[in-house]
C-alpha cells in the first residue's frame, strides 16, 4: 500500500472522556489514498477534531482523519456556493470567507470542528429562523465501503439526502462538501441578565425578536444570562481592549480561577456563578464581524450532554430543569446554554420535523457528572427530547425509535451502502441494532 499509516497512535477526544488505540492511523492527501485505505481494511472509523463526548469515533482497526484534505476547492461567488475537501476546519472557512468578503450563514459556539465532523452530527447554532450546519450544504460525496463515490445533491437527490447527510459516520467518508455561504455580515449582540420567571413570561418574543438568540443559565442564580444577536450591515464597534478582557481575563483566567477554588469547596459554587452573573448586569451591546459573535472564548475542558425539545414545551422544560436543580444536591460550575433552532427533514437530526430548544447540561470536571448526567436524562426522556449525537448520552434503541421515526429508514439506507457494516463501531450497532 503507497499510503503509509501510523502505528500505535493513541485517540484521545477533546474532553478526555474518550480514548481508543486503532491498529491503522491515516491521514490521507490525495482521494486515491483515501479509497485505497477504505480498501484495505474491514473495520474503518473516522475522526474529525475529536470535538466530540460521545464514543462515536472508537474503532480497534482503521482510524481515518482528513486534516490533510482540507483544501478549497471552488468558489462559486454567484450561487455562492464553496465546496470544499471534507477535512477543513470551520475556523479554516471563517478565515478563508473573511478575506473573499463572504461568511458562513450561521455557526455554533466554536469553530475548531472539521466540517465533516459538524455536519455528521447535526452540530447547529441558534435562532429559530436557522436550522441546523448541515442545511447549508447543497450536495456531498461520500466514499462508500467497496471505494466508489457517491454524490447526493439535496434537490436532485433529495429523499436519499434527507437520509444520509446526518450520518454519524456510518455510511462512508465524506470526502468534498459544496456549502451555501452568503455575504459577510456583522452582528449586534446585546447581552444582559434577566430574572428566570420574567424570561419565561417573555420567551416567545425573546426568541422570535431578533435573529439569534440564546441564554446561559448559572444554575443556583436568580437571573439568567441572554445573548440577542441581530444582522446587521452596521460598522463593527467593539473595543479589542473589552473583548481582551472578558474574552481572555474575566472569561478564561479569572473564571477558571475560581473553578479551580470551587473543586476544594463546591458550596461556593452557587455564590461564584452570582459574581459571574453580576458581570452581566450593566448591558453589553456591540457591533462585531459574525463568526466573532457566534464563536465565543474557549472553554474550560469540561463534560456536556444537551438535548433537543419541542420548542411548544419550552416553558415547561425549562421550569422542571430549574426544579430538578434547585431539588437536588448538585453544585454546577458551568453554564447551562440554552438555544433555538428551526425544525428541518433530516432523518437523524434531534430537529426533525420540529422547531426545537436545546438544552445544555454541562459540568467542568468528572465529580458529580454520572449524577447529573442520570437526572437530566431522566428529564429529557420526560419531555420526549432527542439527544445531541456528539455528545453524552446512554443509549437506549427503543427510545431513539420513539423520537426518531427514520432511524430504521437510515439503518437500511446504511445496510444497503455498506452491507458488511465495514463503517460500524459499538455505537453504531448499539443505534441500529440488527438492521
Ligand atoms: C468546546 C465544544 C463546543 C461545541 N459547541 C457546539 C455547538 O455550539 N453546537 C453543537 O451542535 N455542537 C457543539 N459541539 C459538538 C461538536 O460540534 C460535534 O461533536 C462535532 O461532531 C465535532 O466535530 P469534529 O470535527 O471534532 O468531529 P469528531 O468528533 O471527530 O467526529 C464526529 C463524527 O463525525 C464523523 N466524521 C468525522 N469526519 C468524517 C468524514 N470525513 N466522513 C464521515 N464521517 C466523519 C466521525 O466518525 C464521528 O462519527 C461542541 C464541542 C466542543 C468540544
Amino acid at each position: 500500500m503507497a499510503i503509509i499509516s501510523q502505528r500505535a497512535y493513541r485517540f484521545r477526544n477533546w474532553a478526555g472522556n474518550q480514548q481508543c488505540t486503532p491498529s491503522h492511523y491515516y491521514q490521507p492527501e490525495t482521494e486515491a489514498e483515501l479509497i485505497e485505505v477504505i480498501k484495505t481494511h474491514s473495520k474503518v472509523r473516522m475522526v474529525g477534531t475529536g470535538h466530540s463526548w460521545s464514543a462515536l469515533c472508537h474503532t480497534d482497526e482503521a482510524l481515518i482523519n482528513l486534516d490533510k484534505y482540507n483544501r478549497v476547492i471552488t468558489l462559486d461567488r454567484e450561487q455562492k456556493l464553496l465546496t470544499v475537501q471534507a477535512g477543513i476546519k470551520l475556523w479554516q472557512l471563517n478565515d478563508y470567507l473573511d478575506t473573499e468578503g463572504l461568511a458562513l450563514i450561521n455557526l455554533g459556539s466554536i469553530a475548531q470542528q472539521s466540517i465533516a465532523g459538524a455536519i455528521s452530527t447535526a452540530t447547529h447554532g441558534s435562532g429559530i429562523q436557522y436550522r441546523i450546519l448541515a442545511s447549508q450544504v447543497q450536495r456531498f460525496t461520500l466514499i462508500q465501503a467497496d471505494g466508489t463515490p457517491l454524490t447526493l445533491d439535496r434537490d436532485a437527490d433529495k429523499e436519499t439526502f434527507d437520509l444520509a447527510i446526518i450520518s454519524l459516520g456510518a455510511l462512508g467518508v465524506v470526502s468534498e462538501i459544496t456549502i451555501h455561504i452568503c455575504e459577510a455580515f456583522r452582528l449586534h449582540d446585546r447581552t444582559y441578565s434577566m430574572d428566570f420567571d420574567k424570561m419565561l413570561e417573555k420567551l416567545d418574543d425573546l426568541v422570535t425578536t431578533t435573529d439569534h438568540f440564546k441564554m446561559w443559565w448559572f444554575p443556583h442564580v436568580k437571573d439568567i444570562v441572554l445573548y440577542q444577536y441581530q444582522r446587521t450591515t452596521a460598522p463593527a464597534n467593539d473595543s479589542r481592549l473589552r473583548q481582551w478582557l472578558m474574552d481572555e481575563v474575566l472569561s478564561v483566567s479569572v473564571y477558571r480561577f475560581l473553578v479551580w477554588i470551587g473543586n476544594f469547596l463546591p458550596s461556593l459554587r452557587p455564590f461564584f456563578n452570582k459574581i459571574l452573573v453580576l458581570s452581566f448586569r450593566s448591558p453589553l451591546d456591540r457591533i462585531e464581524k459574525s463568526y466573532r459573535v457566534f464563536n465565543v472564548a474557549d472553554p474550560p475542558i469540561h463534560r456536556e450532554a444537551e438535548w433537543a425539545f419541542d420548542l411548544r414545551d419550552a416553558r415547561e422544560v425549562l421550569s422542571a430543569y430549574r426544579k430538578m436543580i434547585d431539588e437536588s444536591d448538585h453544585k454546577i460550575n458551568f453554564i447551562q446554554e440554552i438555544r433555538f433552532v428551526k425544525g428541518d427533514d433530516y432523518a437523524l437530526s434531534p430537529c426533525y420535523r420540529r422547531d426545537s430548544i436545546w438544552i445544555g447540561c454541562y459540568l467542568i470536571g468528572d465529580r458529580g457528572w454520572d449524577a447529573l448526567l442520570h437526572d437530566f436524562e431522566a428529564l429529557a426522556v420526560k419531555y420526549n427530547g432527542r439527544p445531541h449525537w456528539g455528545k453524552e448520552y446512554h443509549i437506549d434503541r427503543a427510545y431513539l425509535r420513539s423520537q426518531y421515526p427514520q432511524v430504521d429508514a437510515f439503518c437500511a439506507l446504511r445496510h444497503r451502502l455498506d452491507p458488511d457494516h465495514k463503517f460500524s463501531n459499538t455505537m453504531i450497532d448499539a443505534i441500529c441494532g440488527t438492521i
